[in-house]
């Protein structure tokens, strides 16, 4: 295996040895070109590992097959892989000489629910979450993220002649339940390893393949998520005088909240909350003692977050506080902070990518969901996190302009990204950032 990769990416070296003149800016048409032919010729494996992957999806901190297999591939290539880095991520080095040491980051794990997608290589596999059992998909694309990733890892390999310094590729478990960054920075990711000078992270989204966004500043929304108990007093449904009625106040407080967004937030400012599921409650004519719900709060600016915190928990206690309840218990969980991409750091990948992608590479506005990519930015590591579309363009065309179906979105159950074209549009954009930032570095100096 490894002599096989090897032989492979020795051509793509060859063919893009002398593209990067040492003083001059890097020629970024002849390396794409490059890149896209050791991409080509290496795919048929990469296709295999995907829809492997995406076949056996594991959920956060169960990935324990998906990180044996990129930790194989990474050693195949001649990192230094660690494993069990944060419970189940992993860690691989490739040192290439002097110069800075570069993160590339791909996320491991699936979400708790059924695919729908009927593709061939579909998902069937289940698990056990929360104490019952689930089926698994990889519906939020983290698959189309590790194949990309290794993809990078293989291309630069081939290409070492191009760049000096160290990859840092590193494989985060539990991204949905944004906890695995925090782990692998509190099992020493940064210190018993090493903290990168810069650091990347891509994600598809439901965009036309080919095409690559990104921004300046804010990149990704903060994150807290929510969970209210309203306690009550059960009792025969018959007779609803005899209790106090939690079903009514979870009720209320999911219509009420939502005037915290529309009549107290500036409407000009982005702020979300969504209730996720409703447990309470066993039989019809049973009133239950207490009803839980959960939610997910999401918001740019930390002023908006504090005014909708206060928001939500004043209307939760209003709820109660209008049955003569007593009082609920109110928790909110801080997830995921916005990911701010490095204004230095992505206007050289930029410079780069634009003449590569030229209009298919563009500006968009931030997204609202989440990431915990924020962790290891927020520890001071400047950084550039963008999206990659993954459908036929001429779908999204024809969704966008009304003359076609809607295309699912992530942690859509159909959510089924064109395998190829976005594989090999996330290793050339990828491929492309880490050789900027290499080649910036060495001409600062
Ligand atoms: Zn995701
Ligand atoms: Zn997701």
């Amino acid at each position: 295996m490894h002599r096989f990769t090897k032989s492979l990416l020795a051509s793509a070296a060859l063919s893009a040895a002398s593209l990067l003149p040492a003083h001059a800016e890097i020629d970024v048409i002849k390396l794409k070109a490059a890149i896209g032919n050791s991409v080509e010729a290496d795919y048929p494996k990469l296709d295999a590992l995907y829809k492997d992957i995406h076949a056996h999806p594991e959920i956060a901190f169960q990935e324990v097959k998906t990180a044996s297999k990129l930790a194989a591939e990474m050693r195949a290539l001649g990192f230094e892989v660690t494993e069990k880095v944060g419970k189940t991520g992993l860690v691989a080095i490739y040192k290439n000489g002097d110069g800075p040491t570069i993160m590339v980051r791909t996320e491991l794990d699936a979400l708790p629910m059924e695919e729908k997608t009927g593709l061939s290589y579909a998902s069937h596999d289940k698990t056990t979450w929360n104490g019952r059992e689930t089926f698994v998909d990889h519906s939020c694309g983290h698959d189309i993220h590790m194949a990309s990733w290794v993809g990078t890892a293989k291309t630069l390999v081939g290409l070492k002649d191009q760049w000096q310094g160290t990859l840092m590729f590193i494989a985060q478990p539990a991204e949905e339940t944004v906890s695995g960054a925090k782990a692998m920075l509190a099992d020493g990711l940064f210190t018993r390893f090493r903290k990168p000078d810069f650091a990347f992270a891509l994600h598809d989204g439901p965009g036309a393949y080919g095409t690559i966004t990104y921004r300046v500043g804010i990149g990704s929304s903060n994150s807290d998520s929510l969970e209210i108990t309203f306690h009550g007093r059960g009792g025969h449904g018959a007779a609803p005088q005899h209790t106090i009625d939690p079903v009514m106040m979870a009720a209320r407080f999911i219509v009420d909240v939502q005037s915290v967004i529309s009549r107290e937030k500036d409407p000009t400012e982005f702020g979300v909350v969504s209730i996720g599921a409703i447990h309470g409650g066993t039989a019809e004519n049973i009133i239950p003692d207490d009803v839980r719900i959960f939610g997910t709060i999401r918001t740019f600016k930390p002023e908006v977050r504090a005014k909708m915190l206060a928001g939500i928990e004043r209307t939760a206690k209003a709820a109660a506080a209008m049955s003569d309840a007593p009082a609920p218990d109110i928790r909110i969980t801080e997830g995921a902070k916005a990911v701010m991409n490095d204004p230095a750091v992505v206007e050289t990948a930029a410079k780069a990518m634009k003449v590569a992608f030229g209009d298919n590479f563009k500006t968009s506005p931030p997204g609202t969901p989440s990431e915990d990519f924020s962790e290891f930015v927020n520890s001071g590591v400047p950084s550039m996190f963008f999206n990659i579309g993954v459908y036929e363009p001429e779908r999204v065309a024809a969704a966008s302009n009304g003359t076609g179906p809607q295309l699912p979105s992530n942690h859509s159950p159909l959510f089924a990204p064109v395998p190829k074209p976005t594989i090999e549009t996330g290793i050339e954009a990828m491929t492309l950032a880490v050789l900027s930032a290499f080649d910036q570095h060495a001409r600062g100096k």
